[in-house]
């Protein structure tokens, strides 16, 4: 793997889940997926990934989000798939509300203006419970689906130690 330039940091735009969505995503990637789950402090929705991403062009990202606004809504998480190529085990909703792609196209048309090119894939809402996960994912749905109220968009690093990856929230929009 090249290593990343001395200035560049590797950045993602995400939902972040307060303590108590937090655990209760902790408790079904548990359930669901044992000891292979995603360490509960990593549990998060990625909206854009940001990639290796140089200072300036991060302070560029910034005065792009600054008046950010984040439209009222709930996540019902109350589905699980597997992706059998990435293997990867997840959580999502059966009906993403349509504000979510719209908020993921607004920060797309804001990036967009920085010179940022985002990805051809089609956004897929969903919580990475579990990698290198075999599958199939569970065959019910979570007994209690997760509400989760939406309020704001963090900026994330994605630091890499020994034990693999860890995150760090570095700001929100809309600020408090
Ligand atoms: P690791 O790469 O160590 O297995 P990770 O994938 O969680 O861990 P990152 O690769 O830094 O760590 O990814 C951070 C977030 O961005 C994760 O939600 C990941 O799924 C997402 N992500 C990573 N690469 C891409 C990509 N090319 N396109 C879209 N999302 C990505
Ligand atoms: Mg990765």
């Amino acid at each position: 793997m090249c290593s990343p330039k001395s200035d560049e940091r590797r950045l993602f735009l995400a939902l972040w889940p307060e303590n108590r969505e937090r655990r209760q995503l902790a408790e079904l990637a548990a359930t669901a997926a044992g000891r292979r789950r995603v360490p509960d402090a990593n549990l998060h929705l990625t909206l854009v990934f940001l990639g290796a991403t140089p200072a300036d062009r991060l302070t560029a990202y910034a005065a792009a989000l600054a008046d950010l606004s984040v439209p009222r809504l709930e996540l019902l998480l109350d589905r699980y798939g597997h992706w059998s190529r990435s293997r990867i085990l997840w959580l999502g909703s059966s009906h993403t509300p349509p504000e979510l792609y719209e908020l993921v196209a607004d920060l797309h048309r804001r990036l967009r203006g920085c010179g940022f090119a985002p990805e051809r894939r089609t956004f897929q809402a969903h919580i990475t419970l579990a990698r290198k996960f075999p599958g199939p994912a569970p065959a019910q749905p979570p007994a209690t689906p997760i509400r989760w109220p939406v309020e704001d968009v963090a900026l994330v690093e994605s630091l890499r130690d020994r034990t693999g990856s860890r995150y760090q929230v570095l700001r929100r929009w809309p600020g408090g």
